[in-house]
């Protein structure tokens, strides 16, 4: 990425300062220079944590195209589900939708390929600062956080991940339940809820049919019981905290990777 003042350098309007000055009646406003807007999104990409692996994610490259007619419906719906969240992200009245997405379904179906599509199409339209965490590396900095020689505070781990204006949650339930883990987790929904911030989770667990079998959108969650309940991964507050944060959002295909890699072989 050129630096900054590689990019205000091309500016004409600005002449490289990032600040322009408006004419009034005395000596003149300083205002920001319209290419800092137009450089934000770059910008905010860059910081967002999205894994080199996931970087080029989009919805176009998003394939729908499974064997199964099921699977392709399931596909369409979870992909069309994510493009309307963009889509509405901005309310009619001002500000951003609070609630999330949650996407459910066994590993390699891409839960994270559509979450990290949303996060980039919400940071290139409405120059959000989103954020992408992993839930397991999460836990491993912030316990790397209690070494007496570590220069970051538990503190300066969480406060991104709490008050990012997006965030993905990729991989919920995949720590061991402990009370500790539990409690961050707390912490971060807890927080995120109250301040209205919107957090799109993806999770390898189903979920539970006990409290959910109100929630308008269960239906959608996948039925197989090949994978396990995501309530005894993570605590009932924290469970009912999640219906109310986030949509279901079921995938029910094929292993993606693993397809790919038979075509390969049939070829
Ligand atoms: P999950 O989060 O469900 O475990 P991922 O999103 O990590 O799965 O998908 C694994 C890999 O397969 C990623 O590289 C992803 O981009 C790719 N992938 C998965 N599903 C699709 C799809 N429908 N179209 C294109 N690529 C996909």
């Amino acid at each position: 990425m050129p630096s900054e003042a590689d990019q205000s350098q091309e500016c004409p309007e600005c002449g490289g300062r990032g600040w322009v000055i408006v004419q009034d009646s005395g000596a003149g406003t300083a205002r920001r220079c319209e290419c800092r807007f137009e450089n934000l999104a770059p910008r905010l990409l860059e910081g967002s944590g999205i894994p080199a692996r996931y970087r080029n994610c989009s919805f176009k490259n998003f394939d729908i195209n499974a064997p199964s007619p099921a699977d392709k419906d399931q596909l369409l719906q979870a992909k069309s589900i994510s493009e309307h969240y963009v889509e509405g992200f901005l309310k009619p009245e001002g500000g951003f939708t609070e609630s999330g997405l949650l996407y459910i379904g066994s590993p390699g179906v891409g839960k994270t390929h559509l979450a990290v599509a949303v996060l980039k199409s919400l940071i290139e339209r409405y120059r959000v600062r989103g954020l992408f965490v992993d839930f397991t590396a999460l836990i491993h900095q912030i316990q790397s956080t209690f070494d007496p020689g570590s220069p970051e505070s538990k503190r300066d781990v969480l406060d991104p991940v709490v008050k990012a204006e997006v965030l993905v949650l990729d991989e919920l339930g995949a720590q061991k339940p402990t009370p500790w883990v539990n409690e961050i987790l707390y912490l971060i929904m807890n927080s995120r809820y109250t301040q209205r911030l919107p957090t799109l989770f993806t999770t390898n667990y189903r979920l539970d049919s006990g409290p959910a079998a109100d929630h308008e959108n269960l239906d959608r969650a996948p039925s197989s019981s090949s994978f396990q309940l995501l309530s005894s991964r993570i605590s009932p507050n924290l469970l009912s905290r999640l219906y109310e944060m986030a949509r279901p959002v079921a995938i029910e295909a094929e292993d993606f990777r693993r397809e790919v890699q038979m075509q390969k072989h049939r070829f």
